[in-house]
């Protein structure tokens, strides 16, 4: 499915049910696919401490003034002993059809063969399209390698030594679930089967793989 820069760049946002297993497709940048790598993030769980985020700079070596990972606080909310906040996650959602890998000019923006959506640092000329054309806005220019960045589901760190990624092993309270949506046995499929869950600007086309279980208070948006 090709779709246009100007398609995503008019694109608000929007929930939706998701199927338990996706089918492995993509675009243009089609490669045969072992994997389909992707996260859900339990907002009931989340207790907004960031040491997520705090993982995911030590473990990628992310530069101050940047992240690949923002945990949102929303609230306060409700009154008394009701009174609470919500948390979400935004991040790169690995969109099986990744408008930043159709709109990059140099091959920089890949999609691999297990789903995960990265930059070739060495490729990039700073051109800022993908930063343009995603429409989750989750990409950033590198101040120090002046090179567009963001989540590569710690592909050049931590999955190359077998790991999973850092935000998911450092969560306290187990918000962040990793897997295979490919693998009918892994916990993440597990997962999706037990719990209602969402993933934003579904209508856009994208097929994101960030999957959300809802607070359980206030309203998912
Ligand atoms: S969320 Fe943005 S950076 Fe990530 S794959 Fe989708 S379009 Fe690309
Ligand atoms: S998967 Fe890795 S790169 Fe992505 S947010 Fe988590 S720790 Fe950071
Ligand atoms: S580490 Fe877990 S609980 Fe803490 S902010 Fe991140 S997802 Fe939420």
């Amino acid at each position: 499915m090709k779709l246009s820069r100007r398609h995503f760049l008019a694109g608000g946002a929007a929930c939706a049910a998701i199927p338990v297993v996706t089918i492995a497709t993509t675009g243009s940048e089609a490669e045969p696919q072992k994997e389909n790598l992707a996260l859900v993030f339990d907002q009931t769980k989340c207790i907004g401490c960031e040491a997520c985020s705090e993982a995911c700079r030590e473990a990628n070596n992310v530069p101050e003034g940047v992240s690949r990972l923002n945990i949102v606080r929303e609230g306060p909310l409700g009154e008394g002993d009701d009174k609470h906040y919500r948390f979400d996650r935004q991040s790169c959602v690995h969109c099986e059809t990744a408008p930043c890998v159709s709109v990059c000019p140099t091959g920089a923006c890949i999609r691999d063969e297990k789903g995960v959506v990265d930059v070739v640092a060495n490729k990039c000329v700073g051109c800022q399209y993908c930063i343009a054309a995603c429409p989750y806005r989750v990409r950033y220019v590198d101040p120090v390698t002046k090179a567009v960045d963001k989540c590569d589901l710690c592909r050049k760190t931590r999955l190359k030594e077998g790991r999973a990624p850092a935000c998911v092993e450092a969560c306290p309270t187990k918000a962040v679930v990793f897997g295979d949506l490919n693998d009918p046995n892994s916990e993440i499929v597990q997962v999706l089967r037990a719990k209602q869950t969402y993933r934003d600007k579904v209508a856009l086309g994208t097929k994101p793989k960030l999957y959300k279980v809802p607070h359980g208070k206030g309203k998912v948006i």
